[in-house]
């Protein structure tokens, strides 16, 4: 059960006004609100213990490395990852993904394939093109149906022999649609393809087994998970990031430099050039825990009843239709309404206090897809509640009457 009072309490933003209106805030697909906790252990580690980690001898360093080590291990378990060394800290899901892209180029062949779907976040679509371009492999894109699902039998007609990797969300951004990853992964495995899960919008939602999934590269977003921004997951099974070249060279990530020849360092130093977000990765951990309290089934239940409410009161405004009806979905809802502009209306709900998203969402391809210039999206957290659901309904009612 959602304790929601006490919940709404854990995140000081939400008792923010906007122009005199009480913070309505649905863009939680773009960026999730922090709770106190993971903003007083930001504050605690500049106030009490920041320094470099892995190399000093001294006490502040120590802590900090023990911090930051057991960060990792809290999401190793939050993920059932086999090892903790397969956990890479990253800058988020975009940089995840580039590493992985990166890596690939010397490993893929001129016409191996690579599949995406059509429902890609940019960051899940540019990073494989830049890879294609570099070696000559060849993009593949699995279509979806009107309801924003993915077509599985176009998919499994696509994976062949000469399919090195398929890279795919788990959930979309845009439309909230929960992909079938088990029948992806095992079509994909039986093709003898590596799958890269793009977790950054399921990750706040689904509890996730990367052993029992079979998963073998998932990706997420610490500022999408309670956490804070410049900070994220790359997972990898150990056999393939062992294989995989790290793509950025410098400090940490080295066992022994000399100018003829560098020996990489070990797993999970090999892809943590440089100084990592100490202070974030420590806060993701905590952001972790803190979604763990609450619960991910309490946390589904709840959502799912915000997205039938709003889905039910949505469909009642006259010319408003949702893209994305798929009957596995999180807690989005995207929409648009007959002869008015996205953007206009987004404008109208921000200055009653409402924060949604309006626009293509980073996902171009879909928008084509339905052939619209992009939709409002509101996306909602375990914090969000049922009149704020009203509050949005009645600002829509109210802005159409303007705009019409
Ligand atoms: C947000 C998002 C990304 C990119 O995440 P960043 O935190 O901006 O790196 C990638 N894929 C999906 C599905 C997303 O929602």
């Amino acid at each position: 059960m959602i304790d929601i009072k006490k919940i709404r309490n854990d995140f000081p933003i939400l008792k923010r006004k906007i122009n005199g209106n009480q913070l309505v805030y649905f863009d939680n697909a773009a960026t999730s609100q922090t709770p106190q906790v993971v903003i007083d252990e930001i504050l605690n580690y500049y106030s009490n213990y920041n320094s470099n980690i892995h190399r000093g001898v001294h006490k502040l360093s120590q802590e900090a490395t023990d911090a930051y080590e057991k960060a990792r291990q809290i999401l190793q378990l939050n993920f059932n990852a086999r090892h903790s060394h397969e956990i890479i800290f990253t800058s988020g899901s975009t940089h995840s993904i580039n590493i992985v892209a990166a890596g690939y180029s010397n490993i893929l062949k001129k016409d191996d394939e690579i599949i995406l779907s059509v429902m890609e976040h940019h960051s899940n679509i540019v990073p494989w093109q830049m890879l294609c371009e570099r070696t000559g492999a060849i993009l593949r894109v699995a279509p979806m149906d009107q309801n924003g699902g993915l077509i599985l039998e176009e998919f499994e007609s696509i994976c062949c022999d000469k399919t090195q990797l398929v890279a795919i969300s788990h959930v979309s951004n845009a439309l909230g649609t929960i992909n079938p990853i088990e029948s992806i992964l095992s079509i994909a495995h039986s093709n003898n393809a590596v799958v890269l899960i793009d977790g950054a919008q399921a990750a706040p939602h689904i509890k996730i087994d990367l052993q029992e999934l079979d998963i073998d590269y998932y990706v997420v977003s610490g500022h999408k998970l309670m956490g804070p921004t410049g900070v994220g997951m790359l997972y990898g099974k150990e056999k393939l990031l062992n294989m995989l070249p790290p793509s950025q060279g410098g400090g940490e990530m080295i066992d022994e430099v000399t100018f003829e020849k560098t020996i990489y360092a070990k797993l999970p130093h090999k892809f943590e050039a440089g100084t990592p977000n100490i202070a974030g990765g420590i806060a993701l951990g905590t952001a972790i825990n803190y979604i763990n309290e609450i619960g991910y089934d309490s946390i589904a239940k709840y959502e799912k009843s915000l997205l039938d409410y709003a889905t039910s009161e949505l469909l009642e405004i006259e010319g408003l239709k949702i893209y994305g009806q798929s009957k596995q979905k999180t807690a989005i809802v995207s929409f648009s309404i007959k002869s008015i502009h996205a953007y206009d209306l987004g404008v109208i709900l921000d200055k009653l206090g409402i924060a949604v998203r309006t626009g293509h969402h980073c996902a171009q391809p879909i928008m084509d897809y339905f052939q619209i210039p992009g939709t409002i999206r509101a996306s909602f957290s375990f914090y969000n509640t049922k009149e704020e659901i009203d509050i949005m309904v009645n600002a829509i009612k109210r802005a159409k009457l303007m705009l019409v």
